[in-house]
C-alpha cells in the first residue's frame, strides 16, 4: 500500500473522480477510505448537475449514472426551480441519483482504471493499521478517536 505514487484519504465522489482522473494520467494511485464500505449516514448527494454530467460523458462513462438515475430538466436554486431544458449542451437537465449509487459507480470506474481502492476493515489489522498510517499523516486521527474535523494546518505563507 505504500509503494503507490499518489494515495487519496477518502473513498467518496471527490477522491474516487480524483483517482480517476490520476489514473488516466498514468499516475499510481491508491485511495483509502475509512468506511468498512460504501453505506452512507444519512443520504448526502442527491444528484447531479448538468455540468457534472459533462465531465463524465468526457470521460466515457456518463451513460452508467443516466441509466440509474431520474433526469429533470430544472434546477433549484434558493428554492426556485429553474427550467434548464435551453442551456446549451446535450446534458440539459440535472440527475437524480443518491450518493450511495455515485460512489458505487465512480468505485468500478476507478477499479477498471486499475487504482487500489481500500476500504478499512478493523477485521484485518494490518490493513487498518496501513491505513491509519496513511490518512493520519494526512488528517489526523480517524473516526472514533477524535472529535476534531479533518486537519488542514497551513505550512509556510
Ligand atoms: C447531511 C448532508 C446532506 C447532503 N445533501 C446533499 C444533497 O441533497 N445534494 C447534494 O448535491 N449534496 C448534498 N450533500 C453534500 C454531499 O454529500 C457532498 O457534496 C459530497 O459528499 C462531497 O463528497 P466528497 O467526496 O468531497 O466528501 P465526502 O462525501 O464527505 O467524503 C469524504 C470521505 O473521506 C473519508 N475520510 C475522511 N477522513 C478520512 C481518513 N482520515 N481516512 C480515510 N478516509 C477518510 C470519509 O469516510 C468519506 O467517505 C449533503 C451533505 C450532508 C452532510
Amino acid at each position: 500500500m505504500n509503494d503507490h505514487a499518489v494515495k487519496i484519504a477518502g473513498g467518496a465522489p471527490t477522491g474516487l473522480m480524483l483517482a480517476g482522473e490520476l489514473a488516466l494520467a498514468k499516475v499510481d494511485v491508491a485511495v483509502v477510505e475509512r468506511r468498512p464500505n460504501q453505506d452512507l449516514t444519512g443520504s448526502r448527494a442527491g444528484g447531479l448537475h448538468s455540468h457534472t454530467i459533462e465531465i463524465l460523458d468526457q470521460r466515457g462513462i456518463a451513460d452508467r449514472f443516466l441509466a440509474e438515475g431520474q433526469k429533470a430538466q430544472v434546477a433549484a436554486f434558493g428554492g426556485t426551480q429553474l427550467d434548464i431544458s435551453d442551456i446549451p449542451t446535450r446534458h440539459n437537465y440535472e440527475l437524480g441519483l443518491w450518493q450511495k449509487h455515485i460512489e458505487r459507480l465512480l468505485a468500478g470506474w476507478v477499479g477498471e482504471l486499475g487504482v487500489h481502492n481500500v476500504m478499512a476493515n478493523p477485521a484485518e489489522t494490518n490493513q487498518w493499521a496501513d491505513l491509519l498510517a496513511i490518512t493520519g499523516q494526512l488528517y489526523g486521527p480517524p473516526a472514533g478517536t477524535s472529535t476534531g474535523r479533518p486537519r488542514a494546518e497551513p505550512t509556510g505563507h
